[in-house]
């Protein structure tokens, strides 16, 4: 049976509940009816910000009316060693709440939710996609073994499925580095340095041309740049980045 036809006859049966604030979802406005079944009117508004001015290379919403520069005012002067960012939104209000919860085991298809508002929103048809891998930001082990789940890996496959691109899980993050957020951005830079090692003895093969990053949240940029450098020293001449949020100036706390 069509998926949409199903949906519809589901939907009679059970009216679904909004990911967020957990309220029946009855109507169906909104622009993109796949991803309404999701959220309710009131957090689609708050969640999606449509039309979306993205800067290309480090995701943050462009407040410039009209800017000569190519380079936003958050990343004039940076050298990120990743070509290109696509965020869903800001990390900022219902968004920013969001991503508390995502990085919870019970909260994964909210992450899922969230990722294929990501794709259908901004990835579909932008060249951040033409890459050979998908591969999200790992977590060391003991942060794995304390959360119980990387939301960045759920985020990473369900671009994948969406996509048709490859899920390859290729990094390996060492211990004592994952504590970003009370850091300054100099001392994020320092805290991530070696900190990305690829899976060769998973991986065997040469790495892919292009890869692109997966996480929930860009903050200063240090983690995905320290990834993009190392990938680009072992061959990868093309890493773009995808995350549900951009953090900026306050809402970075
Ligand atoms: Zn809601
Ligand atoms: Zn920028």
């Amino acid at each position: 049976m069509n998926s949409i036809i199903l949906d519809s006859l589901l939907r009679l049966v059970f009216p679904p509940r909004c990911y967020v604030c957990n309220k029946e979802i009855n109507e169906l406005p909104g622009e993109d009816r796949l991803l309404n079944r999701y959220f309710c009117p009131e957090c689609w508004q708050a969640l999606i910000i449509n039309p979306w001015k993205g800067c290309p290379f480090c995701g943050a919403y462009r407040t410039e009316g009209r800017s000569s520069s190519r380079y936003c005012v958050h990343c004039r002067g940076e050298k990120f060693a990743f070509d290109q960012v696509v965020t869903l939104g800001m990390f900022d209000g219902l968004l920013k709440d969001a991503i508390y919860l995502i990085k919870k085991p019970e909260c994964q298809s909210l992450a899922r939710a969230l990722a294929e508002s990501l794709y259908r929103m901004r990835l579909k048809g932008s060249s951040a996609l033409d890459v050979e891998w998908i591969t999200p930001v790992p977590m060391n082990k003991y942060r794995f073994q304390e959360r119980g789940v990387n939301d960045a890996e759920t985020i990473a496959k369900t671009l994948s499925d969406f996509s048709g691109i490859k899920y390859v899980n290729a990094l390996k993050r060492h211990a004592a580095t994952e504590l970003q957020r009370k850091l300054t951005p100099r001392q994020r830079r320092d805290n991530v340095r070696g900190a990305f090692e690829w899976r060769w003895w998973v991986e065997t093969d040469k790495p892919p041309k292009s890869v692109m990053i997966v996480d929930d949240v860009l903050t200063t940029g240090a983690t995905c740049n320290e990834i993009a450098k190392m990938m680009k020293s072992i061959g990868v001449e093309r890493v773009t980045v995808a995350v549900i949020a951009r953090a900026v100036g306050d809402s970075a706390a």
